[in-house]
């Protein structure tokens, strides 16, 4: 199968049209149209034809099961131009430090060298204005296609607008392709959805559409011979990046990159699915997938992760693997919609619903048992060990365990002087810290967690009103807390002495996760 679709243009005798008639990307409601007045290039378009097509790539970073760039190659075939990746590197974003940076950049290396297996170019722009500096590229290559990835954070969204304004008037085509979510995420709703309850019919609705296989990925696509783009320096970038970012230090356990995500995902569906069911108990991370960091980072596409898993359903059990597809799909397709529909998704107003932003104003005043300073909460200062354990496991590990992360940012709220200084300092920590940070899901965690976005009212109480509370003592009941605090301290442990020493100890790994990257690079090689 793999060798008939891979076989190459020349030795079938395809026409263009036949080419292009034949979409990879056929779910034409993925992608939408950001420019107005132009189309993409036809078969046989001059003077355009066999202008490079660029994909933009920033929150989709894979070649494998990914539908923009199969978009943008659907479009280069029609006229057998070649595909340029165009990847922009920001100096700084949203707090992210060596820690983000480097994961990503190395994510980013191994996939320059899978694009050029591929027959795909892959190049780098610089400058904290990505819509100029692709607008430029274009210009450069003498492009007349541009797809991007979608993302319902604000800046995406104005980088992309952006850019379409500089390239209309060109009469450069510019499209977005939702490549992160399953169902794409202006067609799972029109609206901003009351909860999971609400958006999980709409979503199932959708399956038949859209979770499907991926295509591979053709051979025989052109090579791009236009004007000499640099080669990537990659020591000296990430270097450069490390360096910036030293405040918060690589994590040694996060492998970077497709290959170690495919690794993660294996070793979950097939052996440690089936422990889904503990997810809440912090003393057995490895019920978790652990595959965040990989997810946010688009190193891995979540419908690989939802397909996969289904495929080995039988090695889990039937309520873990649906349990997983809930969190997996629903939920985080649930923080894009809330995202996309509520501009102000990392603020108070943010929350549609009187309840919440009442409750939370008419117990600003009340008197906090604590209250702590954001260098204190950094520091892990606080009165209570449990808390104190789970901010080190984000601050040491770079993940912390997911459910623990509620606990963390509802007892902020509980320690700060005002709801939205809490908000400010959970979405602070979170997003320094933590290897899957500036995600629409953490937006939507500290949000959850702090103003009931996506919740329902519960008993009042002081300072929370009305939004739910979470207590120590119902922690101790549900798992042994010293348990966790005892991992915890060998994971600091770990990463302190790996940090010095560059060393990769299994216990700084905070699920202890296997990423057997050796034999899934062998698998591939096969
Ligand atoms: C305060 C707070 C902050 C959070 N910050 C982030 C963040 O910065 N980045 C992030 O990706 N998630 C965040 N989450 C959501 C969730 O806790 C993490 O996705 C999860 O812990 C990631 O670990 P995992 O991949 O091992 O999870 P698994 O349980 O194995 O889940 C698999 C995948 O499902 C998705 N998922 C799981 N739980 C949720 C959820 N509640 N909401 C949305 N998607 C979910 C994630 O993509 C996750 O990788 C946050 C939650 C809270 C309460």
């Amino acid at each position: 199968m793999r060798k008939l679709q891979s076989a190459t243009r020349a030795s079938f005798g395809e026409s263009a049209t036949d080419m292009a008639n034949d979409a990879l990307c056929k779910a034409k409601k993925r992608y939408r149209t950001l420019t107005s007045g132009t189309k993409a290039p036809k078969a046989g378009d001059e003077p355009s034809a066999k202008a490079p097509v660029i994909y933009w790539m920033s929150r989709d970073q894979r070649v494998r099961d990914n539908w923009a760039l199969l978009r943008a190659i659907d479009i280069a075939r029609a006229n057998d131009a070649p595909v340029v990746i165009a990847f922009n590197l920001l100096t700084k974003y949203l707090g992210a430090g060596a820690r983000q940076f480097g994961f990503m950049l190395r994510g980013l290396r191994e996939l320059e060298g899978e694009a050029k297996s591929r027959g795909l170019h892959f190049t780098m722009t610089f400058g904290d204005d990505p819509a100029v500096a692709i607008d430029q590229l274009a210009e450069k290559i003498g492009a007349k296609a541009i797809v991007c990835d979608f993302s319902p954070l604000r800046d995406g969204l104005a980088w992309r607008k952006s850019l379409a304004s500089r390239c209309e008037s060109r009469g450069v085509h510019v499209e977005e392709c939702d490549a992160h979510n399953v169902v794409p995420c202006w067609e799972a709703s029109d609206k901003l959805e009351v909860g999971a309850r609400t958006l999980r019919g709409r979503l199932a609705k959708r399956y038949h559409e859209f979770l499907h296989e991926f295509p591979e990925i053709p051979d025989g696509l052109a090579a791009y011979e236009g004007p000499k783009l640099d080669d990537i320096e990659w020591d000296k970038i990430i270097a450069e990046a490390l360096e910036r970012g030293q405040a918060v230090p690589e994590v040694t356990w996060a492998i970077p990159g497709e290959t170690a995500a495919a690794a993660i995902l294996d070793d979950f569906v097939n052996v440690r699915m089936r422990l889904y069911e503990s997810r809440n108990d912090p003393v057995k991370p490895q019920a978790l997938s652990g595959l965040s960091p990989w997810l946010h980072f688009g190193q891995i596409s979540g419908q690989r992760c939802a397909l996969d898993a289904k495929k080995a359903c039988g090695k889990a059990s039937p309520k873990a693997y649906e349990s997983f597809f809930e969190e997996l799909v629903v939920r985080r397709e649930l923080s894009d919609n809330f995202c996309y529909y509520s501009p102000k998704y990392d603020s108070i107003e943010g929350q549609k619903y009187d309840w919440a932003k009442d409750t939370l104003r008419i117990h600003a005043g009340d008197k906090r048992p604590y209250v702590y300073t954001l260098e204190e909460f950094e520091r892990a200062k606080t009165h209570d060990d449990l808390w104190n354990a789970a901010q080190r496991e984000l601050r040491y590990g770079g993940k912390m365990h997911g459910f623990l992360r509620m606990y963390w940012a509802k007892k902020i709220l509980e320690w700060t002087a005002s709801p939205e200084q809490a908000l400010e300092f959970a979405i602070f920590l979170n997003d320094k810290y933590s290897l899957d940070g500036r995600d629409p899901s953490g937006y939507v965690g500290c949000m959850w967690s702090i103003v009931g976005v996506h919740d329902q009212g519960w008993k009042e109480r002081d300072v929370f009103g009305k939004i739910r509370y979470m207590a120590y003592d119902g922690c101790a009941k549900k798992f042994r807390i010293p348990d966790y605090i005892a991992r915890v301290n060998a994971l600091v442990k770990a990463a302190k002495s790996d940090f010095k020493s560059g060393e990769k100890s299994s216990a700084a790994n905070p699920g202890l996760f296997k990423i057997n990257v050796g034999s899934k690079r062998k698998a591939g090689e096969a």
